[in-house]
């Protein structure tokens, strides 16, 4: 018997807990930076495994090393936090919490690794090394990852030789997507204040008018991506807000602008914000405006970067356990993780991978009858509703085999 078969052969037993401990999750979840019982939760469960455990890194971040002699150092993470919902699955363990809701699945994310460390605790003979599990705050604000590396994380379970994460996706369980080189956006929030002088509406030559200075700005926000990013590259400059002025002939003080920015490659993302920054002090200069704009930004999410060695490596192991046709490059997607910056920060090669939560036969109905988008909802979605059973199974088996492909090799099997 292989290392991973020997591994795995604990899964049946601890399944329906972890079913159990799933709903649980689901049925309380907790917002960014508050989520209190389940790093109460998490911390309990390392410690009945026998991982060294340290509580409060990055504000609720909690992590737990288990040493298991020489080898390599595998960081495994899940984040945590739910997000401002009401949930409508009417399902019988859906949120107690008015107005909170597990709509990402990061529950998911949560019980496939304690999983996954069950196993891997359980069958120590089978590998050799140290597995650093990090349970991650605040992944949807785009500050947990940051948060935590901040407060030592480095410096507590040591420097990792690779970062392993997934994150569970409206596909049918089972199914794995994961590609090398950019694979989600990053995501950029600024808040932008401009300065004008106020006045009299029926005498603006006393004034400078931020109305007119905002409005000029936006328009000029739009030349960034036409003509600043090449044809071959993409990125979205969004001026979601806009606000200014209370009466129609006040001429106000100043006018504020809230920007969306999203950008695959650190150089296309640094040219963006570059081109906002110039832009926006250029319009207020323009105006003749006496004090300059101030750009503040309010949340940054990395672009998130896959390792192409680590990706071959880690794949390699989840085709062997799920089968290559059930392993696909799902493109770029546009949605924002933090992850990135746990290997960024550290300098270790990443591997982030999406795993199926959606029931095979519900999938495969909704796909003939072309009503795909209607009939699954996605992440944070109201509805959304992994299929428990087979989606915690395909969780642990991956983030299971895709530990032990980093992993040393374990001692002559006993069984
Ligand atoms: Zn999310
Ligand atoms: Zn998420």
């Amino acid at each position: 018997m292989d290392d991973i078969t020997r591994v795995l052969e604990g899964l049946g037993g601890i399944a329906p807990r972890l079913e159990t401990l799933y709903k649980d999750l689901h049925a309380h979840p907790e917002l960014s930076f508050a989520e209190t019982r389940t790093a109460g939760i998490v911390a309990d469960g390392l410690k009945q495994l026998g991982f060294t455990v340290t509580e409060g890194v990055g504000r609720t971040g909690v992590v737990g090393v288990l040493s298991n002699g020489e080898g390599p150092r595998v960081l495994l993470r899940a984040d945590f936090d739910a997000l401002p919902m009401e949930e409508r699955t009417g399902l019988p363990y859906a949120s107690t919490a008015a107005g909170v809701m597990h709509a990402c699945g990061h529950d998911m994310h949560v019980t496939c690794l304690l999983g996954a460390l069950e196993l891997l605790a359980g069958a120590r003979d089978a590998w050799s090394g140290t597995v650093v599990a990090v349970f991650q705050p605040a992944e949807e604000l785009g500050e947990g990852a940051r948060a935590m590396v901040e407060d030592g994380l480095f410096e507590t379970v040591g420097v990792p030789d690779v970062v392993l994460g997934q994150h569970v996706a409206p596909v049918p369980a089972g199914v794995i997507g994961c590609r090398p080189g950019p694979a989600m956006a990053g995501g950029d929030t600024l808040h932008v204040r401009m300065f004008g002088r106020g006045g009299h509406g029926s005498r603006p030559e006393t004034t400078v008018d931020p109305v007119v200075m905002a409005a000029s700005t936006v328009m000029r926000l739009q030349t960034v991506v036409s003509r600043e990013i090449a044809g071959s590259e993409t990125a979205v400059v969004t001026v979601g807000a806009i606000n200014a002025g209370t009466k129609d002939n006040i001429i106000p003080d100043e006018a504020e602008l809230k920007l969306n920015v999203r950008s695959f490659t650190p150089e296309v993302r640094t040219t963006v914000l570059d081109a906002i920054a110039r832009i926006v002090r250029a319009e207020a200069a323009a105006s003749g405006a006496d004090r300059e704009p101030e750009i503040e930004p309010i949340a940054s999410f990395p672009v998130l970067v896959n390792d192409a060695a680590a990706v071959d490596r880690t794949l390699g192991a989840l085709r062997a356990q799920f089968g290559d046709a059930a392993v696909i490059d799902p493109g770029v997607v546009t949605g924002s993780e933090d992850v990135g910056y746990l290997a960024s920060a550290s300098g270790a090669p990443l591997c982030f991978w999406f795993f199926g939560g959606i029931d095979p036969a519900v999938f495969g109905a909704a796909a003939q009858a072309g009503t795909l988008a209607k009939d699954v909802p996605s992440n944070h979605s109201p509805l959304f509703a992994p299929v428990v059973g087979p989606t915690v199974d395909a969780g642990v088996r991956a983030m299971t085999a895709a530990a032990l492909a980093w992993l040393g090799a374990g001692g002559p099997a006993t069984g």
